[in-house]
């Protein structure tokens, strides 16, 4: 067997060549940029597919954040309550805003926001401005009860979906419950654009004001008028194209991330102190990476390590950011949740190019440490 590099998530391209097709029509018409064409159908394909009314196609996730908190009206000072084990990039543009983050716990039952904590936290600060629930490797947070939440309390709710493009959660795409959701289409991304990111939102004049705000709010006039401060934040029509033909492939990307998770817990579920993402009926999950929790004498450390001896990439969980150098002056409501997920769980590799010989390999690599 090759000993080719197995990766965690890497970039797919449709075996059709859409993704070409769409670039292709993009140099045809030298609409490289500005914007143009695919950018206009980035937005209205993506839309229909989350079931939102409108969206603003970006050059990154961690900018329709940005966006999403500066249309929430967060600015200087206010507080915004976000998910604690999630990817730095949910919390980096609370700061970009002068905002002050306060963190929240995961619970056992979504791996994602408490609404438990979520609740001691609208106590402790009724004054929050906004709220940011992840849906971390696609799985989905309880929307329901956290969303019962921000409507009692009159707080924005963002939701960070830029893992979980194609879940669901009772049958509404994650994303489109919130008054704002943002995806990623970043290089290990379900589907990539190389880079981008995209924000939806059931509020049609909000998404118009980002797109203006994100091509440097320039004003109507001939010269450059400007009147607000402006951001440089637009996706190209040439990534664009990228996504449009990457949408066309989304379903068997699901697909195939769902028979890599299926196979590793039938090959694994046997092994003492070996736990799986969970599992809910009201969710169905894109299975963006399949994550597994050990807690008996074999360590997330000792499994990344065998993995990578064997030219194989796996990563531990993220680590929770009221845990991070940078954000832990910040306060946090946690019970303990979010530190468990990082001390033991493994991300193995859920690439959608990986064969059964290489899946075998995996398993096989892992169950040798038991
Ligand atoms: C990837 C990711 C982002 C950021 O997206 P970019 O497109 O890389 O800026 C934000 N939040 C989460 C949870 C992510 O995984």
């Amino acid at each position: 067997m090759s000993n080719e590099r197995i990766y965690l998530s890497s970039p797919h391209m449709s075996e059709e060549g859409y993704e070409m097709q769409y670039v292709q029509q993009a140099f045809e018409s030298n609409w490289i940029a500005p914007l143009g064409e695919n950018v206009d159908g980035f937005e209205r394909e993506l839309a229909l597919i989350v079931g939102a009314k409108s969206a603003a196609a970006l050059n990154s996730g961690t900018a329709a954040i940005h966006m999403a908190l500066k249309a929430a009206g967060v600015g200087a000072g206010d507080i915004v309550f976000c998910q604690s084990l999630t990817f730095s990039a949910t919390a980096n543009p609370i700061i970009y805003q002068g905002a002050i983050p306060v963190f929240i716990d995961s619970d056992e039952a979504t791996w994602n926001m408490c609404p438990e904590a979520l609740e001691e936290a609208f106590h402790k600060y009724p004054s929050v401005k906004a709220v940011i629930a992840v849906h971390l490797y696609g799985l989905s947070a309880d929307m329901d009860r956290i969303a019962e939440l921000c409507q009692h309390y009159k707080v924005v709710l963002i939701e960070d979906a830029a893992e979980s493009l194609g879940t669901y959660y009772k049958g509404k795409h994650t994303g489109s419950i919130g008054d704002y959701g943002i995806f990623s289409f970043n290089g290990n991304k379900i589907i990539t654009t190389s880079g981008g990111g995209m924000l939806v939102s059931g509020d049609e004049e909000k998404i118009k004001k980002v797109r203006f705000w994100a091509t440097q709010s320039r004003d109507a006039a001939r010269h450059y008028e400007h009147s607000e401060l402006g951001f440089n934040y637009r996706m190209s029509n040439v990534v664009a194209g990228i996504g449009r033909g990457q949408l066309k492939v989304l379903d068997q990307r699901v697909e195939k991330k769902r028979a890599i998770y299926n196979f590793y817990k039938q090959e694994l579920s046997g092994l003492e102190g070996i736990g799986f993402m969970p599992d809910n009926a009201w969710n169905e999950p894109n299975y963006w990476l399949s994550v597994i929790t050990t807690a008996g004498k074999v360590q997330p450390i000792d499994i990344i390590e065998a993995l990578e001896q064997h030219n194989i990439e796996s990563r531990p969980v993220w680590k929770p950011m009221h845990l991070q150098p940078f954000f832990q002056q910040y306060e946090s409501v946690s019970q303990g949740v979010s530190e468990r997920l990082f001390a033991q769980g493994v991300c193995l590799p859920s690439d959608t190019k990986i064969n059964d010989d290489q899946l075998a390999k995996v398993v096989d690599i892992i169950k040798r440490l038991w």
